[in-house]
């Protein structure tokens, strides 16, 4: 019996090798599988007759054939066949392919806010290497070698005396050793400290302003900080100046906004105070302008700083900077502006 299954299988590839039109494919078709005479169908008839012992054995012979009768009709179709190839069967149920329009990091949104108030004042745009010396981040901000402000900033120093900028004031001094006053600038960019945690990120952004003129008083800083918040935050923003102590500034301060979350009458978000700390800001120290050549009793001006994180949170009210720098789209595609 099996003899007969190879012998089968044998005239099938010899016919179906000889059809070389739709016509002589059915016919191929009807003498293996047709219903009645197939020669197929007749040999699973068959199967019937053959004796228990090796019937398992018989079938699976046929069914092989069968299998390879019908792929290769299936194939020889498709080839004679023009448009018969069975294509995939479309699964209407599958959600569609949805189009993911990019957007910018919520940092570079906030910093291009930031830019854009500043140009409008009148203001450029500075920057400066993040890796540098000793001299542009400590000596020529009033920072010396003994000073105890260096135990304030926790750095990171690299090989060849050098160090992850800590603030963005080095670009300060680099803009004021380039230029002669009026000088009127703002610095964006990436500072390095040693410090993690929910509020605190080892890299973060900051904003550091700086104005240098005749007759730069006080209250051009206060007018400035002031109108800076309110472009921010909304027009009812108040802010506040309270005394501090940075060694680049003098008299040197830390500014408050009217908390944004209550209005100024106390919440847990602003611990019950109506303010909200931003930054630290003073008149330009005389120290700092002797290092760069500014004549102090000529010229006077302030500078500010802010991170920039800090803007983003509490414009978006985050509250864990990490999120920032963790690239999870679920977090990123909040801010699709
Ligand atoms: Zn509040």
């Amino acid at each position: 019996m099996q003899s007969r299954v190879h012998e089968i299988r044998r005239e099938f590839d010899r016919d179906l090798a000889g059809a070389r039109d739709p016509e002589a494919l059915e016919r191929v078709r009807a003498r293996y599988l047709g219903r009645r005479a197939g020669l197929l169908t007749g040999l699973l008839r068959d199967l019937r007759e053959v004796p228990s012992a090796g019937r398992a054995a018989f079938g699976k012979a046929v069914n092989d054939l069968k299998a390879h009768v019908e792929e290769a009709l299936e194939a020889a179709q498709a080839r004679l066949v023009p448009g018969s190839a069975r294509e995939a069967p479309i699964d209407l149920t599958l959600p569609g392919r949805v189009q993911r329009p990019g957007a910018s990091h919520p940092i570079t949104q906030v910093s291009a806010l930031i830019e854009e108030i500043f140009l409008e004042m009148g203001y450029t745009l500075e920057s400066g290497p993040q890796v540098e010396t000793d001299f542009y981040n400590f000596e020529a901000l009033n920072i010396p070698a003994h000073h105890p402000a260096r135990d304030m900033q926790d750095t990171f120093y690299v090989e060849g005396g050098l160090l992850l900028r800590t603030h963005t004031s080095p670009v300060q001094i680099r803009t004021m050793q380039k230029r002669r006053p009026p000088v009127r600038m703002v610095a964006l960019g990436r500072v390095f400290r040693r410090d993690s945690d929910i509020t605190h990120s080892p890299v973060f952004h900051q904003v550091e302003g700086l104005v240098v003129a005749e007759g730069i008083t006080f209250a051009h800083l206060k007018g400035t900080l002031a109108h800076f918040c309110r472009k921010v935050f909304g027009k009812g923003i108040r802010i506040r100046l309270r005394p501090s102590y940075f060694p680049f500034v003098e008299p040197g301060a830390e500014y408050d906004i009217s908390c944004i979350f209550c209005g100024g009458s106390g919440c847990s978000r602003c611990k019950g105070t109506g303010y909200i700390e931003m930054g630290g800001a003073g008149m330009v120290h005389p120290a700092v302008f002797e290092k760069v050549g500014y004549d102090p009793e000529l010229f006077t001006g302030f500078a500010f700083g802010l991170g920039i994180e800090r803007i983003a949170m509490l414009k978006h009210g985050i509250d864990d900077i990490r999120l920032f720098f963790e690239n999870d789209l679920r977090f990123l595609s909040q801010f699709p502006g």
